[in-house]
């Protein structure tokens, strides 16, 4: 069964040197290898006169080993005065444990080794996206490069090739792993390399690069240059005016994530349709099965990444305790399966160590209920209950349980109710398994959730209230506690419980049944308040350009893990950026995957 660990690199060191076990190899010439690298990779590549142009700069890196390019690179991006983006991927499929580099690099000074240490995922497989400055994104990749590099969706301006030799990894140095680079290179896109070696000269001439030697570092005679043909242009940032319908979790998030690429946008709400967010806290873990999945993937990445980057994250290690013998198996069993950093099973106690509690501040929306939604060849025509109207190139739908008032999606709708409570009881401040606790203040606790399949009801319920207390004394027994306030909310849920998040394309699909009304510019559903998106019938694929229509919703119970990375993997696409994700996974994701006119194949 594939796991979820990354696999181990097998270090020996040898006077202060790591040496690979798995590649017989060194991972670097003797002494400081910072000059060294120096001029391999990141003065080989014209970067100051390239990033002073660009608003995105995409280096990838195979082999990114202790980081050492990385840090060079930034040092140096960050030395230019540019408005510019760096988009570092660094794929890795041995990774060094996070002790080994913080240790390693504790007695080196290059600017952002902190934030890399602070910022290194834990050894699992997996994409994992992260900020380390606010014009640095660094996008680990712990995988098989022949699997991962397929998976990107990227436009790389430069290539750092530092894997071990080719005469013991050719894995790296293949055939198939030249031409995926050169189909994600620029025109022009450069690539340097410490090996020489015929085999990779020929390689990557055969798959489209100009392949040259230039003078190597010190005693080193040559280092190898590639090119690919062309003119090198620069990337420009895209300026679309998106409209967010929900300030919500997912709303919120997306917000930030458009102003962290300097993205203007509106962002609207409406108080009639109170949201799932509106609870006073929620429990930040990642949701897992024992086979790792995209989902648990996504969740993983998603959790690091909200652990990080939400300003309003408390860090709170969850204990998990189900009173169902084989639901408690199930998670020890799983366990098993993690690194120790993320669920550590010890005696039988089931902990989450990397879990926090989100209290968050939704972010500033105009009040407005929207009842209608139209598309036209250029734009959204957005239209309130009171007869407000707002037009947009690029509608964002956050809407939550609202979202099928305004798409046929296929949706599940489920009611939740949770009560704040005191107790003199002393409980753990972060508790997860047969339902949620989380500490709120001195004696004050949340206790979550019920769960009510196809109920939006959001009127308090006493035998909800009931039902709560009844599990929390069957896990502690005989506590007394007095409830203080219940909140409700309306989850709502994809059929294959996988949040959708991205570009919607269905509203140009054209159900068959509905072509009776294909002169029309808009489709009036027959009950009265419809708010269904129009669908342009004559528009037949995905290509056509035309205003844009994106979502971010189907968040289940997990929103506070997920909707920040969501969040991300919009506006990244709407700036113009490289996407973050592997490509099979935000397919998996998209959120119109449950429309009833999606073709059955595209
Ligand atoms: C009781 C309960 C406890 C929970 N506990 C947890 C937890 O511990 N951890 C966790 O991760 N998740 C938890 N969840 C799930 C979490 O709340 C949701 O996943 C998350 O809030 C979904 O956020 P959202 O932004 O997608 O939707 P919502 O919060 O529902 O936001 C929808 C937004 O759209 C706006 N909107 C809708 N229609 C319109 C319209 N017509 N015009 C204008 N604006 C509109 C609304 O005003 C709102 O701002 C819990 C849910 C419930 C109900």
């Amino acid at each position: 069964m594939p796991g979820y660990r990354a696999e181990p690199p097998e270090i020996t060191w040898s006077k202060g040197q790591p040496f690979s076990e798995r590649f017989e190899d060194h991972y670097w010439a003797k002494g400081n290898p910072l000059a060294e690298k120096a001029f391999v990779f990141p003065a080989q590549h014209d970067l100051d006169h390239r990033v002073q142009s660009t608003q995105h700069f995409t280096l990838a890196e195979i082999g990114f080993g202790f980081g050492h390019n990385f840090l060079l690179t930034a040092e140096q991006f960050l030395s230019v005065s540019t408005d510019a983006t760096l988009h570092y991927f660094a794929f890795e499929r041995f990774p060094p444990p996070a002790r080994t580099l913080a240790d390693y690099w504790a007695t080196r000074q290059i600017p952002l080794t902190r934030e890399l240490i602070d910022r290194y995922p834990s050894s699992i497989k997996g994409w994992f996206p992260v900020w380390l400055h606010p014009r640095i994104r660094l996008i680990f990749i712990f995988d098989d490069i022949n699997h991962a590099l397929p998976e990107l969706e990227a436009q790389v301006d430069a290539w750092y090739l530092d894997g071990f030799k080719p005469a013991t990894n050719p894995e790296v140095f293949n055939a198939f792993v030249y031409h995926q680079m050169s189909l994600r290179s620029k025109p022009g896109a450069t690539l340097s390399s410490f090996s020489v070696a015929a085999s990779l000269r020929h390689g990557l001439t055969a798959a489209g690069f100009d392949v040259m030697k230039r003078p190597g570092f010190g005693t080193k005679r040559e280092l190898l240059f590639a090119q690919k043909p062309g003119h090198w242009a620069p990337t420009p940032k895209l300026t679309p005016q998106p409209l967010i319908i929900g300030n919500g979790l997912a709303g919120t998030a997306i917000s930030q994530a458009l102003t962290r690429y300097s993205i203007p946008h509106q962002l609207l709400t409406s108080h009639q349709a109170k949201g799932a967010s509106n609870q006073p806290a929620f429990n930040v873990y990642p949701q897992l099965s024992l086979v790792p999945d995209d989902r648990a993937l996504f969740s993983l990445a998603a959790h690091h990444f909200t652990r990080l980057h939400s300003l309003e994250f408390e860090p709170a290690p969850m204990h998990w305790l189900s009173a169902d013998p084989a639901r408690q198996t199930r998670m020890a069993r799983l366990a098993q399966h993690l690194p120790d950093d993320l669920l550590c099973d010890q005696q039988g106690q089931l902990r989450f160590p990397t879990a926090g509690i989100l209290r968050w501040t939704p972010a500033d929306a105009a009040e407005c209920d929207i009842r209608q939604i139209r598309e036209s060849d250029t734009h959204w025509l957005v239209r309130s209950k009171d007869q407000h109207e707002l037009t947009t190139d690029t509608l964002i739908l956050a809407t939550g349980a609202e979202t099928t008032q305004f798409l046929p999606w296929s949706m599940k709708h489920i009611r939740g109710q949770s009560m704040v409570f005191r107790t003199s009881t002393q409980l753990p401040r972060l508790y997860s398994g047969d339902f949620g606790l989380t500490h709120l203040g001195k004696d004050l606790y949340l206790i979550g959730s019920t769960y009510t399949l196809d109920d939006q009801s959001i009127e308090p319920r006493d035998e909800d209230a009931y039902a709560l207390s009844a599990k929390l004394n069957a896990h502690f027994p005989g506590i007394k506690i007095i409830p203080t306030a219940q909140h409700t909310g309306i989850r709502v849920a994809y059929p294959d419980r996988v949040p959708g998040f991205g570009e919607s394309f269905t509203h140009r699909f054209t159900q068959p049944s509905w072509q009776h009304i294909d002169q029309a510019r808009s489709f009036v559903h027959e009950e009265p308040e419809s708010n269904w998106i129009f669908q342009t019938p004559t528009k037949s694929n995905e290509a056509l350009q035309g205003p844009r229509c994106f979502a971010s919703t189907g968040f289940g119970s997990h929103g506070a893990t997920h909707a920040l990375l969501a969040g991300e993997s919009i506006a990244e696409h709407l700036a113009g950026a490289p996407r973050s994700l592997p490509r099979s996974m935000r397919q998996r994701f998209r959120p119109d995957r449950f429309d009833p006119r999606r073709p059955m194949k595209n």
